[in-house]
């Protein structure tokens, strides 16, 4: 048995609203509702799978939304999130801010902008370094993406952005302007594609200046693009679980990620929406390991992966890497085995 809960991790693919566990939802909006919710909802059943997108973004209306209008709602989410990863060993965190979140829950953004900072510093005193990325929606538009851009752009509580939402009719190149004052500051900027739609939004996302790609699952239908990805040196965020539930992937055994790792793409393993999903990243692992065969060295060439790419001292990312090698070590894996990414 590999030991999952004490791997040193890093994840770069999470969103703040969607990420911690039903129970403290379920608990905050009792406190703020008054209402009853079940103990375990229905869409964390094990073969439970979304019948469409707007199934899955209407939980978000549903529980997210009446949980942050309220007056204390972020500053209990917040905190919620740094826990989550701290249980976890996570040791570095890409947290996804939805920023348009935040005008529709009625929320003032300096006040939401304070309390990230104020957690990152908490979350950094306890060992783990939590990034924050503006979440822009791509069917916003582009007139209030930029809005969202230019508010926070200056703010170093935001490390850098991330292009999100329904992809297909929204190719990255429509927002190329729009992202120009990102890459002039220095920030980070990456983008989901190639979740539901195809190969040629990845690449519009590559040209625009994504230097991470959220999901990238499509990219395995076009050699070109797989080459693209590999050249470039672009990280990929897979996220098997988020697939399978909404029905992008036929289902866990057939994820491309060993397939885009054998054709050289830099693979991440991330839960991005864990509430609504079910597994964390500890408990994405774990499935790896169990339906797909995945070693220990895999799993730890993933997370160097994400490490390489994070924001951080070099400092803390040879420590990272030294805690890895150590537990990598101790997980007595036989050398045949170390380059298995999937035995199925
Ligand atoms: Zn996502």
């Amino acid at each position: 048995m590999l030991d999952l809960a004490g791997m040193p991790k890093a994840e770069l693919h999470l969103h703040l609203e969607a990420s911690v566990e039903w129970r403290v939802v379920k608990e905050a909006l009792q406190r703020h509702t008054g209402n009853d919710f079940p103990e375990s909802p229905h869409w964390l059943e094990p073969d439970f799978r979304f019948a469409s997108w707007d199934d899955f973004r209407q939980l978000f209306r549903d529980y997210i939304g009446p949980w942050v209008s309220a007056p204390t709602g972020y500053a209990e989410l917040i905190p919620a999130i740094g826990d989550m990863l701290i249980a976890q060993n996570i040791r570095y965190a890409e947290v996804n801010v939805g920023l348009n979140v935040f005008a529709r829950s009625n929320v003032d953004t300096a006040t939401v902008l304070d309390l990230l900072a104020m957690e990152a510093d908490r979350a950094a005193g306890l060992g783990t370094v939590i990034r924050w990325i503006g979440g822009v929606n791509r069917e916003e538009g582009i007139e209030v993406t930029a809005g969202w851009i230019d508010e926070v752009l200056e703010s170093p509580v935001i490390s850098g952005f991330d292009l999100h939402g329904t992809e297909p009719g929204w190719p990255a190149d429509m927002f190329a302007d729009v992202f120009v004052p990102v890459l002039e500051a220095g920030k980070k900027l990456k983008m989901h594609a190639g979740e539901m739609a195809g190969p040629e939004y990845i690449r519009a996302a590559v040209e625009v200046g994504s230097t991470q790609i959220g999901h990238g699952t499509a990219a395995i239908q076009d050699p070109g693009t797989i080459e693209m990805l590999r050249d470039r040196d672009i990280v990929v965020e897979v996220c098997p679980t988020s697939n399978e539930r909404l029905r992008n992937i036929p289902n866990y055994g057939e994820h491309p990620i060993c397939e885009m790792e054998e054709g050289g793409v830099k693979i991440t393993l991330n839960s991005d929406d864990a509430l609504f999903f079910g597994p964390d990243l500890t408990g994405e692992m774990a499935r790896m390991v169990t339906e797909r065969g995945t070693t220990a060295s895999t799993l730890a060439r993933w997370m160097s992966n994400a490490i390489e790419v994070a924001i951080i001292e070099e400092e803390e990312r040879s420590r990272f890497l030294s805690d890895l090698d150590a537990w990598l070590a101790a997980q007595g894996e036989s050398p045949d085995q170390s380059d298995v990414c999937s035995a199925t």
